[in-house]
Order: structure tokens, then C-alpha cells, then sequence
């Protein structure tokens, strides 16, 4: 017998021909998520039906609960659509349940309006029955220790007692592509996290300065880039030199202005790079308030540089918020590791709080910027991460 996982997505705000693309958008996704299985996805009255082999029904549970989209998932067991039929297999699964486990409660869901019975009535006698079989057994509507769940679909009757809960949000690729400025913190990969929840498919890019930055800094982007994969299919990765531009801010420009120049490049070889992979908007960690080159001064001046659309998603998360995001989806053990960053580098230790436009302006002036872009955008290797 093939194991079955039934997938629920959310349908409450989906309407029209948002739903049918949500549903195949959704569908691509689970099918690539599973491409290591010899699994099947099927769709099935408003849910997706997973088939695949029972040894390996806890990985494909696993890769499933990650898939933005999915709202939970079942593993289910089947019955014909026979009353008798669903009976017997519900003594079965309760069957097994430790004794302990004696408060319950049943849901059913008719999706099927043929079948003859409706859903409080299928409550009410498989109840009974089950209760006949296993004296020990109380309903207990409020706090059960186990809910059995019956649906009632068009071919067949399903029945679960667990419920994993997945990611919810909308599939990746539904609502664009966006570049995400990653770095090696805590923040830009939670960022990315939750940009992709929103169906965003991502492309990202991390500036270096190697050899001023450890050839293991670039590892970490590339291990933040896989574990955010496992949402998605992969993760194309460009790496980028900063190290002859920072060298130039350094000679030309004050120290204190040193983040803010760099910033602002930064977004300028987003940009250009996005032109050429087509990507519609930038993904960063900001924060408001967070450190200096993150006041509402600094984000504006920043954000001149671009004429693209940046999302912020952490914008109004506090750090402790994020921290717990970022452990919760696994990025925040590789965050943590020492590797020195290209922007701590050459940290200034007064950096300018509420910088003017024009003067940075005037700096920027005198550098050979389009050279420097070019060459910098020359520099760039990709990698294609996969989870
Ligand atoms: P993070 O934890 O993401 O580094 P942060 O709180 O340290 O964020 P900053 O260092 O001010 O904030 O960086 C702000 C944002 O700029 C980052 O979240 C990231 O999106 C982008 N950024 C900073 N450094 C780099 C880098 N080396 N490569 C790519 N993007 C970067
Ligand atoms: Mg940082």
C-alpha cells in the first residue's frame, strides 16, 4: 500500500482565476519539492493528494511541510465510500492509539453532498461504534486528546488522526521574481524567508571583499542560500567583488560616510544585475532603527540610489522577533558563525546618523563609478543552490 499525505492550502482569500493559478502554482511546487520521490500529486475537492512509498512517508512529510502554500498535511489512510467500510478502518486506527489517549472527538467533512449520510450524523455513529468497541473511550468536544477526521471525497473516504502544519502563504513564483540583498547576518536570510512566503521567487546576491573577507564568509551565504532552497526549488547565488570599490571609498571619501556609499553601490549592482536575470524587485534585511545606517535618514538617502522597488519585510519586527525566525527556520546557527563581512570590514566608528543626499552626491562624483560598476558586475560568479 502506497502512503497517502493529504495537503491543505488556504482558500479563504482565493477567488476566480487567482485560485486556478495558485492551485497550479502550488502543484509545480509540491511536484519539485517531491522530484527525489517516485510520488504522485493529485488534486482532490479543494486539497492535494500525495502518493508515494510508505518508507519514505516522513521525508516527503517533511519536504511538503516547507513549501510555502501548504496551510497542513495528513498522512491519511483510505476507505471506500461504504459506511461499514469506514468504520472498520477507524477501529483499526483508534485501535492502535495509546489507552491514555482515551478523550476524543471526530470532524467530518462532507465534501461529497451524494453521500448519504451527513457529516453530524457519520460523527454520531462512528462514535457510537467506536465507543462500543472501546469502553474506555470519552467524547470530549473541548479538549480531546485525539481528533479522528473523517473526509468524505468523491471517490473514496480519507481518515487522519495527525495534523503537521506547514509554512501557509502563497506558492513561490505566484506574485514575481526579487533579488535579495544577502548577507552573512541574521536578518537578510529571514528577510528572503519571508519574502518567498509572500511568492516571491528569489534570485539572491552577497557583495565580498575577498581576500579582506575569508573565502568561508562566501560559504555561509551559500549554506544560508540551501537552507532557504528547501522552500523552494533552488536558489540562484551571485557573488560579487567589492574589494577595488571599497579600496577607491577609502582614498576618496570621509570615513563616516564609508556605509552609506557602499549601500548605495550595493543597490546600484542589484539593480543592473536585476535588469539582466529580469527581476522585478529588491529584497533587504532593513530594519528601522536598528543601527545608523538604518535610521529613516539613511534608509531614504539609500534608497535614491535605485529606482526599483526594495521590500523590507522585517521592517517592523523587533531584533528578538526576527532572531526567533531565523532559529525557527534553521538559518540562524550558520548567521551566527565569525565570518567578517565586507560592511564590518571597514566599519567606521562615527558613521553619519541623518546623511545628506547632496553631500554623498558630491562624493560619488568623484569616483569613476560606471567603471567601477562594470568591473564589479564583471566579477560575478553564480552559483545555482540547491536544498
Ligand atoms: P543582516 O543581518 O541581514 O546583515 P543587518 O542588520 O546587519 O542585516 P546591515 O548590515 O545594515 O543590517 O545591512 C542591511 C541590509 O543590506 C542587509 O539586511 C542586506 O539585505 C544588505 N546587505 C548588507 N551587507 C550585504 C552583503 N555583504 N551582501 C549583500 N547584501 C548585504
Ligand atoms: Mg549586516
Amino acid at each position: 500500500m502506497p502512503a497517502k499525505i493529504m495537503v491543505r492550502y488556504g482558500e479563504i482569500a482565493l477567488k476566480g482565476k487567482n485560485r486556478g493559478q495558485f492551485e497550479q502554482q502550488l502543484q509545480r511546487n509540491l511536484n519539485s519539492a517531491l522530484k527525489d520521490f517516485p510520488a504522485t500529486v493529485k488534486r482532490l475537492h479543494g486539497r492535494f493528494m500525495v502518493s508515494g512509498p510508505e518508507e519514505q512517508r516522513e521525508t516527503m512529510q517533511q519536504r511538503l511541510s516547507k513549501v510555502f502554500g501548504v496551510v497542513s498535511l495528513s498522512p491519511v489512510k483510505e476507505a471506500g465510500l461504504d459506511l461499514e467500510e469506514i468504520k472498520q478502518l477507524a477501529l483499526e486506527m483508534v485501535g492502535n492509539m495509546p489507552p491514555e489517549r482515551n478523550k476524543f472527538r471526530i470532524k467530518t467533512r462532507r465534501a461529497n453532498k451524494d453521500f448519504p449520510h451527513p457529516s453530524p450524523e457519520i460523527n454520531q455513529l462512528l462514535g457510537s461504534y467506536l465507543q462500543q468497541h472501546f469502553p474506555r473511550l470519552v467524547v470530549d468536544l473541548k479538549q480531546p486528546s485525539f481528533i479522528l477526521s473523517v473526509e468524505i471525497g468523491y471517490d473514496k473516504a480519507y481518515l487522519y488522526l495527525e495534523r503537521i502544519a506547514g509554512p501557509g502563504g502563497l506558492p513561490v513564483g505566484i506574485t514575481g521574481r526579487g533579488l535579495l540583498l544577502l548577507s552573512g547576518g541574521i536578518d537578510s536570510p529571514v528577510a528572503g524567508w519571508l519574502a518567498m512566503k509572500r511568492g516571491l521567487a528569489l534570485e539572491a546576491i552577497h557583495f565580498h571583499s575577498y581576500p579582506f573577507t575569508s573565502r568561508r564568509s562566501q560559504e555561509k551565504a551559500v549554506d544560508l542560500c540551501r537552507k532557504l532552497a528547501l522552500s523552494c526549488e533552488s536558489i540562484p547565488l551571485h557573488m560579487i567583488s567589492l574589494t577595488n570599490i571599497q579600496k577607491e571609498l577609502r582614498s576618496q571619501c570621509p570615513e563616516d560616510l564609508s556605509i552609506i556609499l557602499l549601500r548605495r553601490i550595493m543597490l546600484r549592482l542589484a539593480e543592473l544585475l536585476s535588469a539582466r536575470q529580469k527581476l522585478q524587485a529588491l529584497v533587504t534585511g532593513e530594519s528601522l532603527g536598528q543601527v545608523a545606517s538604518q535610521t529613516l535618514e539613511s534608509i531614504t538617502v539609500t534608497a535614491k540610489s535605485t529606482g526599483m522597488l526594495i521590500l523590507r519585510p522585517l521592517l517592523g519586527m523587533d531584533k528578538k522577533e526576527i532572531v526567533d525566525k531565523a532559529t525557527a527556520v534553521d538559518t540562524y546557527n550558520i548567521s551566527i558563525l565569525p565570518y567578517e563581512d565586507c560592511c564590518t570590514l571597514f566599519l567606521p566608528k562615527n558613521p553619519v546618523t541623518r546623511p545628506k543626499l547632496e553631500v554623498v552626491e558630491n562624493y560619488e562624483a568623484k569616483l569613476n563609478l560606471d567603471d567601477l560598476l562594470e568591473e564589479a558586475i564583471g566579477s560575478t560568479e553564480t552559483i545555482i543552490v540547491k536544498s
